[in-house]
């Protein structure tokens, strides 16, 4: 006897639903995206019970007619797309005509609809695939479905679904998708009744923004824009600034041609424009819409089209990486401190900063202890002193002052700043050791002394391995006995560092990951160990005039407003905040 039986329709549909309907926000998902391709202006969406008791969505859109709502329900009906060139080239969010199908046959559902042209409009009942008449009924213009006890006869399903608070934050979550994209609509979320979102059409992408999250975010994000003619690739972004940024993803939201995705290679790009401006374990908050012709991807890859399938994922990564990388290095992004407003706590801060001002008066030393700081008793043959580019003499009145050896605090035309002296010093040395290391090599200079270490077989094939590197460091060794290097010369501009330590450093950089990593991404580690090593630390007491040549420095940076490892060199105070919170204004 034949094994082999050809499935129930309803059945096909309930394995159809298992890949589209994962819970109730997917029903929410698939509704709310059936009322934005109907052209809606204004949709609501209403749940009890984080949905599991029901979800109805209703809209303003030009409706079904009496024979399309008697349709939509069925598999494989859509009007969106009629041939399978359509397929190329899809600009609606559904095509597949599977979604009310498949809602329809895991739960009860009644939907309502009338088109514009009619003066009444039609329903429809559905209890987990069966389908009573299409019947006229009075309506509003538009579509309202509603879906009740989803998966209520297949428990195992149900079974699945978590409580209603975990439900109701997916649906949430899908809520705020949808209503990112389509700032020009409408949009109502209600739960048991209650109204949570009431979001007025026609915002702007930064109100939307303060309205589903907070103004606080809203405010902290910076703007930009790219048109690129050839390629047909539109790109506008509302960049987090580094300080919002956060342990996950969850708040970066990337959308294509108004659908929301997720993309291993936007997400790299987003990563890579943000390297040094945040730190390594961090995530910046991204907007992020992309506009491109229908054509140029896939959609038709996922049942619940969150992933897509770029023809040309390089072109896509690399100007998206352009676009943010060059914002992100054109403005400035330093952390800006508020007082906080709260009377008393800004009072605790007035009297703590007051308080700290009579304890730390400036101080007019003349003692040079030098940039060489501790590494001052290296046995160098010439003593090496900084770059005298920017040495210049004292002005005449002293706008900073160092506190705890580890923090200057300076004046500036807005208000006054906190810099973190080994964070701004790094960044500086970071930069200069770049450059240096792009023109050529680092100075070197000889050692009075050679200074020895010793060494396993594994380290010398990496120290041989990367000879050029080393050579560019300015670092000269000689072998020196059996497993044992000596350091001969030694890069001028690490002079704060110790030799053999840096080596240590460097030999754990160069065996660690040398295998995995390329010859590029190994170099910045490199610099970013050099630029630590090498700078002031904290709680070493500076000069004026070196203090002087740091603030001369920092205004030549680029990106002065972090260190390498992307912490924040500076906290900026605004005098207008000063002002408010001494009551002078
Ligand atoms: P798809 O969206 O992929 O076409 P669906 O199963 O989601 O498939 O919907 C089937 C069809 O029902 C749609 O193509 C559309 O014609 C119609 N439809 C669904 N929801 C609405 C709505 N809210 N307003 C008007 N027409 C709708
Ligand atoms: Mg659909």
């Amino acid at each position: 006897m034949a094994q082999i039986a050809i499935l129930e329709q309803n059945m096909i549909n309930m394995i159809a639903a298992g890949e589209v309907i994962e819970r109730p926000a997917s029903v929410v998902k698939e509704l709310v995206e059936n009322s934005i391709d109907a052209g809606a202006t204004k949709i609501t969406v209403s749940v009890e019970d984080g949905g599991r008791k029901l979800i109805a969505v209703a809209d303003n859109g030009y409706g079904m007619d009496r024979e399309d709502l008697g349709l939509a329900f069925e598999p494989h009906t859509t009007s969106k797309i009629k041939t399978s060139k359509d397929l190329l080239g899809i600009s609606t969010l559904g095509f597949r005509g599977e979604a009310l199908a498949s809602i329809a046959s895991v739960a009860q559902i009644k939907a309502v609809s009338r088109t514009k042209d009619s003066n009444s409009g039609n329903c429809v009942e559905i209890d987990c695939g069966s389908k009573g008449e299409t019947r006229p009924c009075s309506s509003d213009c538009g579509t309202k479905i509603e879906v009740r006890d989803i998966f209520y006869k297949l428990p195992a399903r149900r079974k699945f679904l978590r409580t209603a608070n975990t439900e109701m934050s997916h649906i949430t979550e899908q809520f705020t998708r949808t209503a990112l994209s389509n700032t020009e609509i409408d949009f109502t979320l209600e739960a048991n009744a209650r109204v949570i979102y009431n979001l007025k059409g026609v915002q702007s992408l930064r109100q939307r923004i303060s309205s589903l999250f907070s103004s606080e975010l809203g405010e902290n994000l910076i703007e930009t824009e790219s048109d690129e003619k050839k390629t047909g690739v539109h790109i506008y972004s509302l960049l987090g600034k580094p300080e919002i940024s956060r342990t996950n993803n969850k708040l970066q939201y990337i959308f294509l041609n108004g659908r929301f995705i997720r993309d291993k290679f936007i997400s790299h790009a987003i990563k890579e424009a943000y390297r040094g401006c945040i730190e390594e374990n961090r995530f910046p908050v991204i907007f992020l819409f992309i506009q491109m012709p229908y054509d140029e991807y896939d959609v038709n890859v996922h049942p619940t089209k969150i992933e897509v399938r770029f023809y040309n994922s390089n072109l896509i990564h690399s100007q998206i990486l352009a676009v943010l990388r060059e914002k992100l290095l054109s403005v400035d992004v330093g952390v800006s401190a508020r007082i906080p407003a709260g009377e008393q706590k800004g009072n605790q801060i007035n009297e703590a900063i007051a308080e700290f001002f009579k304890k730390h008066r400036p101080i007019h030393t003349q003692q040079q202890i030098g940039f060489q700081g501790a590494a001052s008793g290296r046995k160098y043959q010439t003593q090496y002193r900084p770059s005298t580019e920017y040495e210049r003499q004292l002005p005449q009145k002293r706008n900073f002052l160092q506190i705890h050896d580890s923090y200057i605090v300076t004046e500036t035309e807005e208000g006054f700043c906190i810099i973190d002296q080994h964070a701004l010093h790094e960044r500086i040395m970071y930069e200069n050791l770049c450059r240096r290391i792009k023109a050529g090599k680092l100075e070197s200079q000889k050692l009075l002394l050679p200074e020895s270490f010793q060494l396993t077989a594994g380290e010398a094939e990496a120290i041989s391995n990367n000879a050029e590197l080393i050579e560019k460091l300015g670092i000269e060794l000689i072998d020196f006995g059996p497993r044992t290097m000596a350091i001969q010369a030694f890069a001028v501009m690490l002079a704060k560092a110790s030799p053999v330590e840096f080596l240590r450093d460097l030999i754990g950089l160069l065996t660690d990951k040398s295998k995995t990593e390329n010859g590029e991404k190994l170099l910045d580690k490199v610099l970013n160990m050099a630029a630590c090593k090498a700078s002031v630390k904290a709680g070493q007491r500076l000069s004026d005039t070196e203090i002087e040549q740091l603030l001369a420095d920092k205004d030549t940076l680029e990106r002065a407003g972090r260190c390498p490892h992307g912490r924040p060199t500076m906290i900026k105070f605004s005098k207008a905040e000063l002002e408010k919170q001494f009551k002078r204004t």
